[in-house]
């Protein structure tokens, strides 16, 4: 007979897609004591939680709150409420994330209009234009800010403005993107949008935070028929998360998991925004220095280079997966592995978050340099001096 005992998992330094390292505080935060969701000390923070989300996402949007399930319900969440059969969406896809765009609006009844670009290229705005063209009746367009597949950044102010251009609503991916580069969901005329919290803001993985804008709350008042998903359906959710003190119970919160959100938030604005944008640049430079010095060229142009996910290409002669196994092993050490077309071709890096420091760059630089040499392949020399000395300024 098996005995089953306590599950202590290896302490690891996660520099893949996510979820990526969560900071000690984060951690803490989730193991206070569990009080109900209806608790009116608990509103008052699900209250400064909205709050923080709103100010993250630059977004005065009453309906912006976190969605309990993961990255992936958060998507769902945007394309159920808005979408309703016969609708036409254009979708933008450059990666993994952009196909299931397309696959959620297909499942809701809607007809998705395909915008391609190759992997490791950005949304190019000219397609987009042409498709508004031939699709003059499109509802909604949808795109990836932050392909995490491939590490590109589209420009989703461009990509907005032509929406908008055509009274098309956006319905935007920042999964990726939100508290790693700039995002302003105001400034940017953004109507729905989905993140997560296990990439770049240092919490373990669970929880969707999502933001509607009037027009599209509108939208999803105005449908001639009812949201085919209960849970997602946000004219119910908005019963318990929305304002006025009358919460209603819809589903019990995942009120621990909502502590930790909580913290990282905290977290996220004593650092200040624009100083964590700032932060995830400056360790990329690090790290690309320190790549290039061992001679790694990266898969994206540097104009479309997200710093929070670095993808490099793996050098002539280089096991890939056996790499990443004894970074695993050796280092205790995750860097992501090449979707799909990129599979076996590229590592993914990630900086995110609380993985975006100092000490994680340097270990990576050097567990990486010492474990190619060991698979007998030359390298370049002087990736830690290059990177120290973009710390150095
Ligand atoms: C990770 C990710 C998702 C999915 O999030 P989950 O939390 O894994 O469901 C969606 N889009 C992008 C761009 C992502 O990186």
């Amino acid at each position: 007979m098996t005995t089953y005992r306590s599950f202590y998992p290896p302490v690891r330094t996660l520099m893949g897609p996510g979820p990526s390292d969560i900071d000690p505080r984060v951690l803490a935060a989730m193991s206070r004591p569990t009080i109900g969701h209806l608790d009116p000390e608990f509103i008052t923070m699900m209250d400064q939680v909205k709050s923080m989300l709103k100010t993250v996402l630059k977004t005065e949007n009453e309906l912006t709150l976190p969605v309990s399930a993961p990255g992936s319900a958060g998507m769902e969440a945007c394309f159920v409420n808005l979408i309703e059969p016969g609708d036409k969406v254009i979708v933008c896809q450059n990666g993994v994330f952009g196909g299931r765009m397309k696959e959620n609006v297909e499942r809701f009844g809607g007809t998705a209009i395909m915008v391609q670009d190759d992997w490791g290229q950005p949304v190019d705005p000219n397609k987009v234009e042409a498709a508004f063209a031939e699709h003059p009746d499109a509802k909604i367009l949808a795109f990836v800010h932050a392909e995490t597949s491939t590490g590109v950044r589209s420009d989703a102010k461009a990509l907005c403005q032509i929406a908008q251009k055509h009274n098309a609503l956006t319905i935007v991916d920042a999964v990726t993107s939100m508290g790693g580069i700039e995002l302003d969901v105001d400034g940017w005329g953004i109507d729905a949008l989905y993140s997560g919290t296990q990439k770049c803001l240092s919490c373990p993985p669970g929880i969707s935070p999502v933001t509607f804008s009037e027009k599209a709350v509108d939208v999803v008042k105005g449908r001639k028929t009812i949201v085919p998903s209960w849970f997602l359906d946000k004219n119910l959710v908005m019963g318990y998360w929305g304002g006025g003190g009358k919460r209603a119970y819809h589903h019990t919160a995942p009120v621990n998991a909502l502590y930790a959100l909580h913290e990282g938030l905290v977290m996220l604005l004593d650092e200040g925004l624009e100083n964590t944008w700032q932060r995830h640049e400056l360790h990329h430079k690090a790290l690309k220095a320190g790549l290039e010095a061992m001679g790694m060229e990266f898969l994206v142009d540097e104009e479309y280079r997200l710093p929070q996910l670095n993808s490099v290409k793996v050098p002539e002669g280089v096991d890939e997966a056996a790499v990443r196994s004894a970074l695993l092993q050796n280092y205790s050490l995750e860097i992501g592995a090449g979707l799909g077309a990129l599979a076996g071709k590229v590592w993914r890096i990630g900086l995110m978050g609380a993985s975006c420091n100092r000490r994680n760059v340097m270990l990576c630089l050097d567990a990486l340099e010492n474990t190619i040499r060991a698979q007998g392949v030359e390298l370049g020399r002087g990736a830690a001096e290059a990177a120290a000395k973009v710390y150095e300024g």
